[in-house]
Parts: C-alpha cells; structure tokens; sequence
C-alpha cells in the first residue's frame, strides 16, 4: 500500500466518523450540535439523495460568501461546479449507489482549491439512505507539499542519473528490490529480483554479496572497496551497505550506496607508483641526497647520505640540515657555508664552495662536491630544498694521479728534449737530474761513471735539494771493488731499491757504512748502458726519511737513464768518430804521400839509375800493398762494427786454428829466430765459432808477439780448458806493455810510442779488431804484461 493510499484510508475513517457523530447530534437536535457544526473547519454539508443541500456549516457558507437560505435546497454540482450533471468523479454518487462512504480529491478549477471530499450515507431506522454527510477539506497546502516532494524526487533522480553513485535496496535474499542508477549495461527494471552473481558473475560481485549477507547476519553496517573486473577493464567501488529495518526495526534488507572510485583509484595507484619510483630512484641513486622541509629540517636521506653523514633517516629526521650535513673548508678548516639557506631564500640552485670536507658523525671527512636546490610545488611555491652531493675521493684521487702523469710526461719530454742535437752534455744532465729530483721528491740525484774496464767510478753530476750536502767531490776515484755487492747486482742489471738503508743485509756491509756517512736514509738506483755495455748508474737519495720509492719515481730512473746512456754513447761515438776520421786520413795519408813523392821523382827525375828506378817503385809497391791492407782492414771492421758480416758460425777445433796460424807466420818466426812453445791441457778443445775470424785473431796476436819480440826470443801458446771456456794465451819476451796501456792498445789506431814501432809500419787497427771478433763469439779478451818483461795476450772463448 501506497503512503497515499494509507492517508487516503486514514482520512475516510476520520469522515466516516465525523458524519456518524454529525448524524448522531442531528438526531439529538441540540443546540451544541449546531455551535458544533459551524465550529467544524472543514466543509461539512448534508445532501440530499437529489445532490440538493439540506444542511451547511459556517465554514462552507463563509467560503462560498452565501448564506445557508442561499444554498438550501440548491443542487451541490450547480453550486460548487457551476454545472448540470454531478462531477464525474463525484463520491456522493458512489456512496448514493453503494451505501457506502467514498473520498475523492476533487481539482475543479470552478471551486479553485483542491478538495477532499468524504461522503458518507445517513440511514433512517429502516437503514434507507436519506441523506449524505459531505465534508470536503481544502488540501491545497498538502498538494503543495505533494508537488514539492515530488519535485524533490525528480531532482534527486535527475542527479543521480549523472552521478556516480549507485543506490539500491535488497532484500533478505539478497534480490533487488529497488535500484537507482545501476551499471550502465543494465536497465533498473532488468535487475529488480536479481541477485549479484546472476547478473555478472565474478569476484567483485561474490564480494558484494558476502558484503551484504554479512549486514544481514550481522545487522550492522559496513563499508569496504570492491572492484569489478569486466572484459573491458575493472571497475572500482567504494561501496557502503547499511541494514535496512521495517518499523518493527526488523532487518528486511540492505541498502547499498556504491560510489564508483576508479579514477580516483586510477590517479591513487599512478601516485602510488610515482612516489614509489621517486623514492626507489632516491634511495638508489648513486650520489647522497638530502631533502629538507622549508625552515632546512632534514625530511629525508638516502642510504648514500645515510653512509656519509654517518646519521640514520629516523635519527637525522627533524633535524637541522647544519647539524647533519657537517661542512667545513678543506684548507682553512672553517665551517662552509650551507648553501641550503640561499636555496630556500632565493629559490635558486646554489654550488659548493671548491674544497669542501664533509664531516661524518663519527668523524671521518670526505671531500664533497654538488649543490643544493629548491623543491617547488606546482605553482612554485618553495616546499624544501634538496641537497645532492658525492663523496669526491677517489676523484681527487683520480686528479692527483692524471696531475701527476702530466708532470711526469712533461719531465720526461723537457729531458729527452734537451738531449736532441747539439749541446753541452754536462749541463744537460745536470739539469735533467734536477727536474727528475724534483718530480721524485728525492733529497739528491746523481750520476756515476765507471772507467778503466769498471774497475774505478766517479760520481760525474750530482743535484741536491735545499740544505742537502753535495757529495760529488767526495766520490771520485772510487775502486769498484769497494762495492762489491752494490756492482754484483749492477752487472745483473738489477735494480737497487733500498727503502732503509739501516736495514741493509750483512754483505752489504761496506756500502752501508758509505751510504750512512753520506746520512742517506732510502735510495733507488738504476744501472746506466752505454750501448749494451754497463757504463755507470744513476739514482735518487733521500737524506729525509726511509721511503718506498714509486713506480713512477722508477719509470723515471729508468727513462732518463735511457736517455743519458744514448746521450754518453752519442758523445762516444762521436768523439770516436771524428778521432778515427782523422786516424784513417792520417793512416792512409802516409803511404798515399810516399807513393806521390816516389812517382814524381820517377817522372821528374830522367836520370834515375835502374837500381834506384826498381827500389823506387818496391817502396810503391809496399806502400799499395799497406794501403791495401789498411784499407782491407777498414771495410772488415766497418763490416764487424755493423754486423753486416753474417759469420757461418760452427764448433771448431781450436788447436787446428791455431795450428793454421803458425803456418801463416812461421816464415816470420824463421826470420828471427824465435822459438815457439806449445802447451796443451787437451787434444780436443772445441768452441763454436767462425774458423776464419778466429785464424784472424791469432795470426794477429801471433805477429804482433813476433813484432814486438827481439831475435832469438821465445813465444809460448798455452790452451787451456777453463769451467766452460777454452782460454788461449799468447805470451812473448818481448818489449812488454807499460801497466795503463794494457787496455788502451785495444782501442782503435792505438799503437805505442816505442822504437820498434817507429821502425815497423802497423795499422793500429788489429788489436781492435781482435777484440771486437772476440766479443762477438761472446768471449773476452786483455793483454798482461809485467812491463819490459814481455806482454801476454789472453782470451777465452765458451765451449761448444
Ligand atoms: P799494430 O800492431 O798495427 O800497431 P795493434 O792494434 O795490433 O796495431 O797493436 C797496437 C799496439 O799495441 C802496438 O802498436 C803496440 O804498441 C802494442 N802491442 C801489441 N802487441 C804487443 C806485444 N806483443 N808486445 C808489445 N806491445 C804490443
């Protein structure tokens, strides 16, 4: 039943009433019934079976603007509707025909306010209708607010058809009963006496059942989200279920508010993930970051920041910025300024000063380096600052390295440059140890030279620092021998790195005391070539401290004494140089001036006898043979200097060789009479070699025995096996050798002042080519001789 219906019965049974009671005063005919009758509000008549009025109240006549003699008798329908027929709606008629009461809402616009008539019949005692009781009731206030209610409706039901919002009512069996705004798919009529899951189902509806059984059972409301997945996306819901109570306050459903949150959903979760990308990217990023709210309270750190600062988010949270980010001035040591201040004043990206050191809580100190900047919202405004910074050690790390490798390669291109062309030799070492002392820190640097076949050394060039005693002069003329074990490792090619010079080995003890009287506390030195022959060693001291000296300080020993050594062997050759130019001119100018003289006298001279004429031209002849000779001489060596020369090399019986040789020069040894002594400690003594250039050898060191030895002298060959090597030794009675000439005869056009020699022609070439065939079988080869007591040539070769 309808509210209105429910009104519409109420009201009948309050007229019914109230025209039994009328009827009832009537029939008692009393003058309070009549007070009563008029006193009514509402429009009370009785009519009638002819619709005619019989009797009026106050009300109706003060209405209608008539007196109750003006109606009396009138028809109601020609009064009230101004027609000729009753109102086709009219109770009276019904209650006329059923003998029953009737109400009706009348709206004729010739009454002009709505009206609800009740009708009800007056019996006589037979129970024959004689009359109706009419009360009509203005109602236009209740139609007023019928018609505002249902405005109201209306409008709530317009806007819920745009709103998001779904309204139903379901009953205990979970079916609709009522819905306002269902998915867009249904239609309301379709899903009144539906369940959930026999419209769709799936999860989200499964849940929304157990959501509203749960109501029911429980009697209590609930609110919770539900999302619907459809084939075209899901559907979120925030979704209210409230029980529903008849007025008993019996739960006879549940209603349901559902508001449809997937956007909101939508834009939660993207703001979700943002953040968690943001926060993820924060805490992963490889440089700190700290991030401060707008007065500079620190609100967040990353694990970066929380290594550095030394402080934990939770501890550092809420805490000034000052207090976190501890920062001084590397080199004054001063708190640096924090640039946070500026960003959140000016709102702009502030730098930090160069050089500065972060200080940790527990009190280490990085190097930092990056910037603050402010965090604005979207119209702006300064919500904070973040400050990003890295730990920049390894940087400056990196930095001194790549500082230190330019100054090393410019030390090392400034020295090789100085060595390029023509210059003053010693100046230039001198200069290039100071460059070297200063990159190296080393306290002193120096160069030594060794002489006379490395027996004696001298310290040539020195550099010292500031209050570091020279000591050049103090180390001239210094016998190797002294230094047995510093030359043993020289002549290994080893490097000698000592980092405490206090801490030197028992065999090392002579050079200990040196070192130590020179107060040199570490050194690093290295052997010097020229060539590949071990010519000295250069070396950096330091008189500070004990050290471990670099790769980089090595490297630069190693370089320059590259270097150096080219730069002596340079000098060398080129001194030997323009010594064996002038040697050769001079060699070959001898004979060449004999033979011009002798031929312009044969030319000039007609009267020349034929005995002078022959003598002439045999001292022309010797003079081409020694040119020749020279010459022949000059081509070998430039061919063995060079190694043009491919010598066969083979394991050769070394008493054949030798034996050969004497036959070359046995008539020379006729000639003077000399006596030749052999001795042998083996038949078969084999060295691997070339049988020629050793034959050259000995005939060479033969004939100079024979040379330099008087008539009737003696010349003894000894062979002997020696460890690994065959040493051959050619002795004479001769002349002899003065003690510092012994290895000079060995170099180039060296020949002694003596009076064999200013009888007897020579090169001054063999004993050098001597040596360097002998060298190069890897062999050695020096002259003994005990002054005028004769000379003793001696050489050894490896053992095939
Ligand atoms: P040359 O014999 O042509 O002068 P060498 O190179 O063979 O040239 O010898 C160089 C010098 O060495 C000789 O001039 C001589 O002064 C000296 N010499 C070489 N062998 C002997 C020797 N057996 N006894 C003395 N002096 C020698």
């Amino acid at each position: 039943m309808t509210s209105k219906k429910i009104k519409e019965a109420k009201g009948e049974q309050k007229f019914a009433a109230a025209s039994e009671a009328a009827v009832k005063e009537a029939e008692a005919g009393g003058k309070e019934w009549a007070k009563t009758f008029d006193a009514i509000t509402d429009f009370v008549f009785i009519q009638d079976k002819d619709f005619k009025f019989v009797k009026v109240n106050k009300t109706f006549c003060d209405a209608l603007k008539k007196k109750p003699e003006d109606l009396i008798g009138k028809k109601c329908y020609e009064i009230l509707h101004k027609s000729d027929k009753p109102w086709p709606n009219c109770p009276l008629a019904k209650t006329l025909k059923d003998k029953r009461p009737h109400t009706e809402e009348v709206n004729d616009p010739n009454i002009g306010v709505p009206l609800l008539i009740s009708t009800s019949p007056l019996f006589d005692k037979k129970g024959e209708v004689t009359g109706i009781v009419h009360i009509a009731k203005d109602i236009t206030e209740r139609k007023q607010a019928e018609e505002e209610l249902r405005k109201s409706e209306e409008r709530f039901r317009v806007v819920m058809k745009g709103s998001p919002i779904i309204v139903a009512i379901t009953n205990r069996e979970l079916r609709y009963v009522w819905i306002q705004n269902p998915y867009s798919d249904f239609d309301p009529e379709a899903v009144i006496g539906k369940r959930d899951d026999e419209l769709a189902d799936n999860e989200g509806t499964q849940q929304l059942m157990q959501l509203k059984q749960q109501v029911i059972e429980r009697e209590v409301g609930t609110r919770t989200e539900i999302t619907f997945l459809l084939l075209t996306g899901s559907l979120t819901y925030d979704v209210t279920a409230e029980p529903l109570r008849d007025t008993s306050g019996r739960v006879i459903g549940v209603t349901t508010v559902a508001l449809n949150i997937t956007e909101r959903k939508k834009a939660e979760e993207a703001l979700r993930k943002s953040e968690q990308w943001f926060s993820t990217t924060l805490k992963s990023i490889g440089d700190a970051v700290i991030a401060t709210d707008t007065k500079g309270n620190v609100i967040f750190l990353n694990s970066i920041a929380e290594f550095l600062t030394g402080w934990k988010q939770e501890e550092a949270a809420g805490k000034p910025l000052n207090k976190i980010l501890n920062i001084i001035n590397e080199k004054t040591g001063k708190p640096a300024k924090n640039p946070i201040k500026r960003v959140l004043r000016e709102g702009v990206i502030v730098g930090l000063a160069n050089h500065t050191v972060l200080i940790a809580k527990d009190g280490k100190r990085y190097p930092i380096a990056d910037s603050g900047a402010p965090i604005k919202d979207d119209k702006g405004k300064i919500i904070g600052a973040v400050m990003v910074f890295r730990d920049i050690t390894e940087h400056k790390k990196a930095e001194e390295i790549i500082k230190r490798k330019l100054e090393f390669e410019k030390t090392i291109s400034s020295i090789s440059s100085r060595f390029i062309g023509i210059f003053d030799i010693d100046h230039v070492i001198n200069a290039s140890l100071r460059d070297m002392s200063i990159l190296s820190g080393a306290s002193r640097s120096y160069l030594f030279l060794f002489r006379n076949n490395k027996e004696v050394m001298d310290n040539t060039h020195e550099w010292c620092a500031k209050r570091v005693s020279p000591q050049i002069n103090n180390l001239k003329n210094l016998p190797s021998a002294m230094v047995s074990w510093w030359m043993k490792k020289l002549y290994k090619g080893k490097i000698i790195h000592i980092k405490d010079v206090s801490k030197l080995p028992q065999e090392a003890k002579a050079e200990k005391g040196m070192l130590q009287k020179q107060n040199i506390k570490s050194l690093l030195v290295l052997p010097l070539y020229i060539g590949e022959e071990l010519a000295g060693f250069i070396g950096f001291d330091n008189v500070v401290k004990t050290e471990e000296w670099s790769d980089d300080d090595l490297a630069l020993l190693r370089i320059s004494s590259g270097i150096i050594g080219n730069a002596l062997e340079r000098k060398k050759d080129d001194e030997g140089k323009s010594e064996f130019l002038s040697n050769v001119s001079h060699a070959l100018r001898t004979p060449l001036t004999s033979i011009k003289s002798f031929t312009e006298i044969l030319l000039k001279y007609k009267d020349v006898n034929s005995v002078e004429h022959r003598k002439f031209l045999a001292t022309i002849n010797n003079e081409t043979d020694r040119l020749t000779h020279l010459i022949n001489k000059l081509l070998d060596l430039d061919k063995i200097e060079h190694g043009e020369s491919k010598w066969k090399s083979a394991p050769c019986n070394i008493l054949n060789i030798i034996q050969n040789s004497i036959n070359e020069v046995d008539p020379l040894i006729k000639e003077k009479n000399i006596v030749l002594k052999f001795n042998l400690s083996s038949q078969n003594l084999i060295a691997n070699g070339n049988e020629d250039k050793l034959k050259e050898v000995l005939v060479n060191l033969i004939g100079n025995a024979i040379k330099f030895t008087p008539s009737k002298g003696e010349i003894r060959i000894t062979v002997k096996k020696k460890k690994e090597t065959i040493e051959v030794s050619i002795a004479d009675t001769g002349i002899g050798i003065p003690r510092d000439e012994l290895t000079n005869i060995f170099e180039r056009f060296n020949r002694l002042d003596n009076s064999i020699n200013r009888k007897v022609t020579g090169t001054g070439l063999g004993l050098y080519i001597c040596k360097q065939i002998i060298e190069k079988h890897e062999g050695k080869i020096w002259a003994e001789s005990q002054g005028g007591k004769g000379s003793k040539f001696i050489f050894v070769l490896p053992e095939a």
